[in-house]
């Protein structure tokens, strides 16, 4: 039988479905995107499918993927966007779908390396201070009566202590050297990577996906792949690819590279490699006498770089603003060198000169104790640690020359600097990741079903695809498909765009929570684009809102996730919030009722990635406000506006204080992304009255509860 009949199969009245699970409904658009999966999946090509909340998209992919995997014995990788949801469909809903079918497969998890307990990093950590001690000695323990070494599932009572020294125990990403290593055997990263070379569906992260384009080896091979969440997949192809240059880096690497004096001279590499190597050479040999000298050289030129690196760093900064400037970095776009330094590239000579250096040095360094035969596993080793650190000081070098020179047009390139900061930092990411994910999606699998909420503006995916170079102009074809919501949203929700006639917007807006919250007491969300406005709101609703009422601030009060969790537990609560409570947070029923938007969530335009996009596109004869910035926008805001609906039963109101919904000559796929018409008003005190008669009513719909 096909793959597809056998999905049709289970789902069908009397399927696998039915008969494992007595209280199964079926959901016709969980099938037809369960269908979907499974015919690219036989097939091939490339699958973009969007599947509101309510719809059960895991079950949807899952169920295919691995009848799939069983039926080819073909593996298959599925990648969700963060690692709570990853251990979600590993721990729960992929054996409840093995149950059900009543499958034997072999499947895995596999997270970043850094994830990992490193179990030669607990051997030689030196734990600073009794809260330390305790905790190594738990994680000495637990590593012991755990074969994952999933720091995720590590928990102390000491948190503070083990998120702190969580870095010094975990697999370092680039520190790593597993083909000398003496721990290689107990190596739980090692494990978990054979683990999902012998398994058939293997359940990653966006973030190792992303990385695996680059890095041959570092998923098995797959032929066939489901990226959950897949609107996020852009935003972390172009951060593994953005590459960046600071006095922090250069302090880091100074910091596992070490010296030969001072107070901590005896835990660098500088030290053990003088400590260890030397005494192996014979003490007349030119190569004991050069690894000598280069010892002494790299460690006298430490305090020489750092001040030279304060230069560098210090010439590029922007003059701070003064005491009235905004809290956050700020980012300033350059095109060459000569905006950043003027003529005079003499700061920057230097420290390429010196990471050129330190890089060559530590190379001929390792080289040296290739040579000494009596070296032993510790001597291999120091050799693959000196080889390591040396490519890192490479890299550097490299980093900082591309970035200052900022020669690829088809790249952007910034500097960062934090309000307060007397340095600022080099950044720099491609304009398009196009290539990366078409390489990752169709390069590889032979088919590939990307999944999300939101992947279409107003019904078209032409954004979406050309942003992920998918699309018959780029070579790779792709089928489409819209699963509508499974909720009544029209009946559960009321919409409203106030229109505050150029007042004060932060004004506008704590105005209408303030009386929302007095009227009606609900769970409140606001969202921001810009932090500005989000701290001039919560100022203002200080003032406006008693002071017994739970008011929380993004970041002020907390971060985003701790905030989100004291949030869903309180009643009557209002939190103000920016980009990461846009998306991925899960506020059911009466954690939230009322949704404000503060904006329609347009990028900035001065953001260095975005305007050089603007300019790529004006070179094609397109209009980046109308190609780009709209589609971007729309997308935005069905994420946000997606916060508020979340089960069948639910009802809320959605305040949109942002009058271009109503005027704008673009509101029409903004508007589209509404499930009911908005209503505008100008006064906050009526509207809050409107919002609060809707919700105080009785639930006036039948509901349809799915499983
Ligand atoms: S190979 Fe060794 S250094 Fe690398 S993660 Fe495993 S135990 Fe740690």
């Amino acid at each position: 039988m096909s793959i597809v009949s056998q999905v049709e199969a289970a789902f069908a009245p009397g399927g696998a479905l039915a008969r494992h699970w007595p209280d199964w409904e079926e959901r016709p658009g969980q099938r037809s995107l369960a269908i979907e999966v499974a015919r690219t999946l036989e097939y091939g090509g490339v699958l973009l499918a969007e599947a509101p909340t309510g719809v059960g998209k895991s079950l949807a992919y899952l169920l295919p993927a691995a009848i799939y995997a069983a039926e080819t014995d073909q593996r298959v990788v599925v990648a969700t966007c963060t690692r709570s949801l990853q251990d979600q469909l590993y721990e729960r809903d992929l054996p409840a779908v093995l149950e059900a079918l009543g499958l034997a497969l072999p499947v895995a998890l596999l997270k970043g390396k850094q994830n990992y307990l490193c179990p030669r990093a607990l051997e030689i950590i030196s734990p600073e201070g009794d809260d330390e001690t305790e905790v190594v000695e738990s994680l000495r323990a637990w590593a012991a009566g755990d074969p994952a070494g999933d720091l995720d599932r590590f928990s102390h009572a000491d948190s503070d202590t083990f998120r702190r020294m969580r870095s010094r125990v975990a697999t370092d990403p680039s520190g790593c050297t597993s083909a000398t290593c003496r721990r290689a055997r107990e190596c739980f990263w090692a494990r978990a990577r054979r683990r999902a070379s012998e398994a058939k569906l293997v359940i990653v992260n966006h973030a190792l996906l992303a990385r695996a384009t680059d890095a041959e080896g570092l998923l098995p091979p797959f032929e066939a792949l489901v990226v959950d969440e897949a609107h996020r997949l852009e935003g972390v192809l172009s951060s593994q690819l953005e590459r960046s240059a600071s006095r922090n880096r250069i302090e880091e690497l100074l910091r596992l590279t070490g010296t030969l004096t001072g107070a901590r001279r005896g835990t660098g590499l500088l030290a053990r490699v003088r400590g260890f190597a030397l005494p192996l050479l014979d003490a007349a040999s030119p190569t004991r006498e050069r690894l000598h000298a280069d010892l002494e050289r790299l460690s006298s030129r430490a305090d020489e770089l750092r001040t030279d690196a304060e230069t560098l760093f210090g010439r590029i900064a922007m003059a701070p603003a003064g005491a009235s400037a905004s809290p956050y970095s700020k980012r300033t776009r350059h095109k060459d060198a000569g905006e950043l330094f003027g003529r005079d590239l003499h700061a920057l000579d230097v420290v390429l000169e010196h990471a050129r250096f330190y890089g060559d040095v530590l190379r001929r360094a390792a080289s040296a104790l290739q040579v000494t035969e009596t070296k032993g596993e510790a001597g291999e080793e120091l050799q693959a640690e000196l080889e390591t650190i040396g490519a890192r000081w490479a890299t550097l070098h490299d980093d900082l020359a591309m970035l200052a020179d900022a020669g690829n047009r088809d790249w952007a390139y910034w500097r960062s600097q934090g309000p307060n900061a007397k340095v600022a930092e080099l950044h720099g990411a491609p304009v398009w990741v196009g290539d990366q994910a078409r390489r990752l999606l169709r390069d590889g699998p032979r088919a590939s079903v990307l999944t999300s909420a939101t992947l279409s503006a107003a019904g078209d995916f032409e954004w979406t695809a050309e942003r992920l170079g998918l699309g018959e102009g780029s070579g790779v074809p792709y089928e489409s498909l819209t699963v509508p919501s499974p909720f009544p949203l029209a009946q559960q929700m009321r919409a409203f765009v106030l229109d505050t006639e150029g007042g004060d917007e932060a004004e506008g807006i704590a105005q209408v929570v303030a009386a929302l919250w007095k009227v009606s007491r609900r769970n409140t969300l606001v969202l921001f684009t810009a932090h500005e406005r989000l701290r001039r709101c919560h100022a203002r609703l200080k003032q406006l809102l008693p002071a017994t009422a739970p008011l929380y601030a993004q970041d002020r009060d907390g971060p985003a996730g701790l905030l989100a969790e004291r949030f869903r537990a309180e009643r009557g609560a209002v939190l103000l919030g920016v980009a990461s409570l846009w998306e991925g947070v899960d506020f059911p029923g009466e954690a939230l009722e009322v949704l404000v938007v503060a904006r329609l969530p347009f990028s900035v335009p001065d953001d260095p990635v975005v305007e050089a996009r603007a300019e790529r596109l004006r070179e094609r004869g397109l209009e980046p406000f109308r190609h780009d910035a709209v589609p971007e926008a729309v997308m935005r805001f069905r994420q946000g506006v997606g916060r508020l609906i979340r089960r069948a039963t639910d009802r809320g109101v959605l305040v949109v204080c942002d009058p271009r919904l109503a005027r704008a000559s673009y509101r029409g796929p903004f508007r589209a992304a509404l499930p009911v018409e908005p209503r505008l008003w100008k006064d906050p005190r009526g509207l809050a009255h409107e919002a609060a008669a809707f919700l105080a009513r009785e639930q006036d719909v039948t509901l349809e509860e799915s499983p």
